[in-house]
């Protein structure tokens, strides 16, 4: 972890507050100090800091800097320690296992998780955060496709690019078979395409999924050579934060194919939104939460009272 200096933190956390127009909670009851251990005090940088007992991801050198973070530890400190026992860290680590079997049917509207798992997710069970992230990318795709009439029955082919793809996705691959089996007369045509991809090769994809990779940019000579799909996707893309994403948008919404979007944070997705609307994109539903948002916390890596959820929020827009 590489933390900003604490009052950048305060900062950044106050900031996240104003654009969420969240008021200040009052201070709710701290969980005690373990002994000291290896790490340092989030406040002072001390070393030998006492570890929130609750959590174990955050250390004070004492009672007063313990009690001065509360206001921002107490929120975070239950997701902190979700993610601690799911060990998952930054994009090391991807989720794995068999994800369960299918509740809704071809036809059945796919909604929100519910759908999928005939119950409401219980994000304290660590095997709905592993199976809600593992599945999050397809059935984003898959849910919009079939609300927004992408994808149609009887379709022969449905081609999506994934755009600014890294190795972690490419691990995903048997995830995507979400979509073959939820339309058994389609096949379906994946492409990963990123810089991050350069000298990699695509992995087996599952039956009636055809899986391909390209290394570089999803710039306007590429979109050319591979042809508009029926769905362009950036998963947490980070528009506002890499400045070569303008290339791609562009060249996207030139090709008239829709362009789906998502964030770790709705601080994030305000700000792409208005960017992908001021690069001509009309949204085509309200950018907001995602319902196939991944359930499982991940720590920041810059301020230590935050987490964020893979693809939680989205925005689609399409060009023309
Ligand atoms: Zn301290
Ligand atoms: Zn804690």
């Amino acid at each position: 972890m590489d933390l900003l200096a604490y009052p950048a933190q305060v900062a950044e956390l106050e900031a996240i507050q104003r654009i969420l127009g969240a008021r200040p909670a009052p201070p709710p009851p701290l969980a005690p100090l373990g002994p000291p251990g290896a790490g340092r005090c989030v406040v002072c940088r001390a070393e030998r800091a006492r570890p929130c007992s609750a959590c174990g991801a955050v250390a004070y050198c004492g009672p007063e800097h313990h009690a001065r973070d509360a206001r921002w530890h107490a929120p975070a400190c239950e997701a902190l320690r979700r993610a601690e026992e799911d060990g998952a860290h930054c994009r090391s680590d991807p989720p794995r296992g068999e994800p369960p079997p299918a509740v809704a049917q071809a036809g059945s509207p796919l909604g929100g998780w519910v759908d999928r798992l005939g119950r409401p997710p219980d994000p304290g069970a660590p095997a709905d955060r592993r199976s809600t992230r593992w599945l999050s990318r397809p059935l984003t795709v898959v849910s919009l496709a079939e609300r927004l009439g992408w994808w149609r029955p009887g379709a022969a082919t449905f081609r999506v690019h994934v755009a600014g793809a890294t190795p972690y996705e490419l691990e995903q691959v048997p995830a995507w078979r979400e979509l073959t089996e939820r339309w058994p007369e389609t096949r379906v045509h994946l492409t990963w395409i990123g810089p991050e991809l350069v000298g990699w090769t695509a992995p087996q994809g599952p039956e009636r999924l055809a899986v391909s990779v390209r290394g570089g940019l999803y710039d306007p000579a590429l979109v050319a050579d591979l042809g508009a799909p029926d769905a362009v996707v950036a998963f947490d893309a980070g528009l506002v934060r890499y400045p070569s994403w303008e290339r791609t948008v562009r060249a996207v919404l030139a090709a008239r194919a829709p362009l789906v979007v998502t964030s770790y944070s709705p601080w994030e997705l305000a700000l792409e939104a208005r960017l992908l609307a001021a690069s001509g994109g009309r949204h085509l539903v309200p950018p907001g939460p995602n319902p196939f948002a991944s359930l499982a916390p991940l720590r920041s890596s810059t301020i230590a009272n935050a987490v964020r959820y893979e693809n939680g929020w989205l925005a689609a827009v399409q060009g023309g």
